[in-house]
């Protein structure tokens, strides 16, 4: 099949229908990439039979012209924080080590039953805390296009494993930007969905309240497609929401003119590169050429953000981590022979750095004496900035901002230095802390060619509307070098 990589599911399937192509030589064809590929490190496990096996199954089902699902063929790659049965699962950490999944998440039984092939398991930071893919216990993952670059953290192996074409399309989380960040610095698409409007059923916890499953693609069309298959109520998780689900795919034109808000502060930030800041300021100039209204607003809160995030997901995740005791599962440390010992050193030795820093800061702001300062000023925080966003998104259709202050940085150069890593995450934690879906967009390149992700947020369940002024903003506006 010529060209199948820069096509859309679509098109792919058509491809398939007009016999150009099977699932077999699709699959065959990626995991020949991912060979080639493989010190990339964006794959920890490649289920390598399994999918050609699958795809040997589809590709009876089209001979016997039964009815196909919506995503029939799609090769796609699973974050290694989403469980998958008799698979293994160790969110990038050794403490999960040898241990295997009795379950699907959600996500993955509606990918499977849409007939997706899945091909593997991606590397990420571990427990999905970072910003770089350094924090993953099974190494880094390297950045496409430039190997001596970051891909942006947590999902970093997801969002390289779309970037390299290493599969159709991909799953990452997405607590703080997980998903949207990634996607800026390897020039894809990644969208974090509304909270509630994905379940996470199956999806290893870092900060329960934050956390959301999101797809990574090349196009928008893809997403929106990926979304209609993943989103809906889920009796397993009960903090997703039964609002109809919308054939994203099929609405995909947008029309009218768009009353847009960019925050001041955001352009003015300190930290803001400068060829970010133009192409930011470019696309605004672009926008307002096609008559779109475009309005600057103060936005005081942006300096509180990452200090609010950081409180409430260490909190979330000091618990949920909690659970990792060297007992119930995965990794135990040797002749440990107190009860005490056992959880003692297979903590220690079974959790890295990170991770053990968040478990200390958070168990620190929920302990009684500074649960009043922290923890519950922080969730008075949160609830001030959910009402202001709500506020703003009642008479804006959207909010644009970079995804990252940066483009893609150099490995080490931010991890000397937490408070620097946390910074990374500026523009992408608002999101998550007020349940809103934002969706990054490969909009501009800096001088040396580097993506540059723009990020457009929208009201509560509006993803319909979000994807098609997203797909809308790539026909406009891209790829654009400054
Ligand atoms: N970089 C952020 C953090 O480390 C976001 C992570 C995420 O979204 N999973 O918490």
């Amino acid at each position: 099949m010529k060209d199948f990589l820069s096509r859309t599911i679509r098109e792919v399937q058509q491809g398939i229908e007009q016999s150009e192509s099977s699932c077999t030589q699709l699959v065959q064809q990626y995991l020949n990439r991912i060979d080639e590929q493989k010190h990339l490190n964006a794959y920890l496990e490649v289920f390598g039979q399994e999918a050609l096996a699958r795809a040997a199954e589809l590709d009876t089902k089209h001979a016997d012209k039964k009815p196909k699902g919506k995503l029939f063929g799609t090769v796609i790659a699973i974050k290694d924080n989403i469980c998958y049965a008799h698979h293994k699962v160790s969110a990038g950490s050794k403490i999960l080590d040898g241990f295997t999944s009795v379950f699907s998440a959600t996500v993955v039984d509606r990918l499977l039953a849409e007939d997706a092939i899945i091909i593997g398991r991606t590397n990420c930071d571990e427990f999905a805390m970072g910003s770089s893919n350094e924090n993953s216990a099974y190494g880094k993952v390297l950045n496409a296009q430039d190997n001596t670059r970051v891909p942006g953290g947590s999902s970093g192996g997801s969002a390289v494993a779309v970037q390299a074409n290493l599969c159709h399309a991909s799953l990452g989380s997405d607590t703080g930007g997980s998903i949207r960040q990634p996607a800026s610095f390897c020039g894809i698409v990644g969208l974090k969905p509304t909270y509630g409007r994905v379940s996470r059923y199956g999806l290893v916890a870092y900060a329960s309240s934050f956390d959301q499953i999101g797809p990574f693609t090349h196009h928008v069309e893809d997403a929106a497609l990926l979304m209609e298959v993943i989103s809906g109520k889920d009796a397993q998780d009960a903090t997703s929401s039964s609002q109809m689900v919308e054939e994203y795919a099929s609405k995909l034109s947008f029309s009218g003119k768009a009353k847009i808000a960019v925050f001041g502060s955001t352009l003015q930030s300190e930290g803001l590169n400068a060829e970010v800041k133009s192409a930011m300021e470019n696309l605004l100039i672009d926008l307002k050429n096609e008559g779109h209204i475009v309005e600057e607003m103060d936005f005081d809160y942006l300096q509180y953000l990452i200090a609010t995030y950081y409180v409430l997901t260490t909190a979330e995740a000091s618990s949920n981590l909690a659970r990792f005791d060297g007992v119930h599962a995965g990794y135990r440390a040797k002749n440990a022979q107190e009860m005490d010992a056992v959880y003692k050193r297979s903590r220690t030795e079974g959790f890295g750095k990170e991770v053990k820093n968040r478990i200390m800061l958070g168990t620190f702001v929920l302990s009684a004496g500074y649960y009043d300062a922290y923890y519950s000023r922080a969730q008075k925080v949160r609830r001030i900035l959910t009402d202001k966003i709500n506020y703003i998104l009642s008479s804006y259709d959207f909010i644009l901002m970079p995804t990252s202050p940066t483009v893609a940085f150099r490995f080490g150069e931010k991890t000397e230095n937490p408070v620097e890593m946390y910074l990374a995450d500026i523009y992408t934690v608002l999101a998550n802390l007020t349940g809103i879906p934002a969706i990054s967009l490969p909009l501009a390149a800096d001088a040396q060619g580097l993506p540059i992700g723009v990020q457009v947020l929208s009201g509560k369940f509006q993803e319909a509307k979000l994807l098609a002024f997203s797909n809308y903003l790539m026909h406009i506006g891209r790829p654009k070098q400054l």
